[in-house]
């Protein structure tokens, strides 16, 4: 049996997200830019395209920014918000995706300003006191928050209400990296009042190196690839418009049937939780998979064993392909900074188990099988 459960890197691709594509790869070669009728029949597809992405989320069309996905989002918001806001100081926390810390750093290096991190409770979620006093602490300085919505290896949720809450009373920027959240969950962006959020379609059934950047409206930023006026001057390049037509499919999808995938899901991770707290009873979950936690994410700490170094080449040997970390294809979790950022024990092993819509109650049961045979112990 092969069993898919590493959808937190990256999910396989909709049927009817690659029905939506070919039509266009096969009849609308036309470059957007171009003001002939091939040229226009494309730019009408992504600008529908927009219209539909904007709506989900209640933007504006003018907000969306087609990316080549959510690490490009990413730098395009702490980037932008530094070299065209100001900003001058970045606060964020150090369980980021690289995405985001790795640039917080470089920008941070790069214009000498200042990169503040704030801390973590015992299961892993951001001490919200700890980001009150990093904003008091720095209120002569123009900040931009970079906090993602719910990390990748973890699943811990952030309150993004109320973290967007006390950035608007605190007059700073804010931004969230929402890439493995957007289409998981339902977005508002006029109810929450957040700057900036970053989408990439590969985590929801949609094709890879596509995703957008909201930016409000009040916002203007100034492109980091420069060369075209595309994308109303905020990315240069012509634009994917298979992707962009990929993703609007997928987000369409994820939305049509959204409490059904949540519930399905949600039903597996529970599932699977209780049943390995039955047949391994030494075995414990980094985060908090029990908490506010991202339905499609349960990281694992298994016990130790002979085969600490190479647990995940076993699952892989019996088909299951799950994740040692987003760093980590090892096997082993040593350089999970997640983990080690929120205080995990590294001297066990941990896997990250990630589901998706297309997961069955007997994959699971099977995952289970191969967990007591590894782990020889009885139910
Ligand atoms: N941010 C988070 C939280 C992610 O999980 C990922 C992908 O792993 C990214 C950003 C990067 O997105 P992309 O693969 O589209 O560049």
């Amino acid at each position: 049996m092969k069993v898919y459960l590493d959808n937190a890197a990256t999910t396989p691709m909709d049927q009817e997200v690659i029905d939506a594509i070919i039509p266009v790869m096969q009849n609308n070669f036309g470059n957007p830019s171009s003001v002939h009728s091939f040229g226009r029949s494309s730019r009408a597809i992504i600008e529908k395209a927009r219209k539909k992405v904007a709506n989900y989320i209640n933007a504006k069309p003018g907000e969306i920014v087609f990316t080549g996905g959510g690490t490009e989002a990413d730098n395009m918001a702490l980037r932008g918000a530094v070299d065209d806001l100001g900003v001058n100081h970045i606060i964020t926390s150090e369980i980021e995706h690289h995405a985001v810390v790795d640039t917080a750093i470089a920008v941070g290096d790069k214009h000498h300003i200042k990169v503040s991190f704030v801390s973590f409770d015992d299961k892993g979620y951001v001490d919200i006191s700890s980001l009150e006093r990093l904003l008091a602490e720095n209120k002569d300085k123009k900040t931009l928050v970079s906090l993602m919505h719910a990390n990748n290896e973890i699943g811990n949720r952030l309150p993004l209400k109320r973290v967007a809450d006390i950035c608007k009373a605190s007059g700073v920027y804010f931004h969230s990296d929402t890439v493995q959240t957007m289409c998981h969950y339902k977005f508002d962006v006029r109810e929450l009042g957040i700057d900036f959020l970053t989408c990439s379609a590969h985590k929801f059934h949609g094709p890879k190196g596509i995703g957008f950047l909201y930016i409000n409206e009040n916002i203007q930023i100034k492109p980091i690839i420069t060369g075209g006026a595309q994308e109303r001057n905020v990315r240069a390049g012509t634009e994917n418009i298979m992707g962009i037509v990929g993703l609007t499919k997928a987000m369409e999808i994820a939305f049509r049937d959204l409490e059904e995938h949540q519930n399905h899901i949600q039903g597996l991770k529970t599932y699977m939780i209780r049943k390995l707290e039955e047949i391994i009873p030494d075995l414990t979950f980094n985060g908090d998979p029990k908490g506010d936690s991202l339905y499609t994410v349960l990281n694992i700490q298994f016990p130790n064993s002979d085969m600490d170094e190479m647990l995940l080449y076993n699952f892989d040997i019996e088909g299951i392909a799950v994740s040692g970390g987003s760093a980590c294809s090892s096997g082993s979790n040593t350089d999970s900074h997640v983990l080690k950022n929120i205080g995990a024990d590294m001297d066990r092993p941990s896997l990250r188990f990630s589901f998706s819509k297309y997961n069955t109650i007997e994959e699971i049961d099977y995952t289970l099988k191969v967990v007591q045979e590894l782990f020889a112990v009885k139910v």
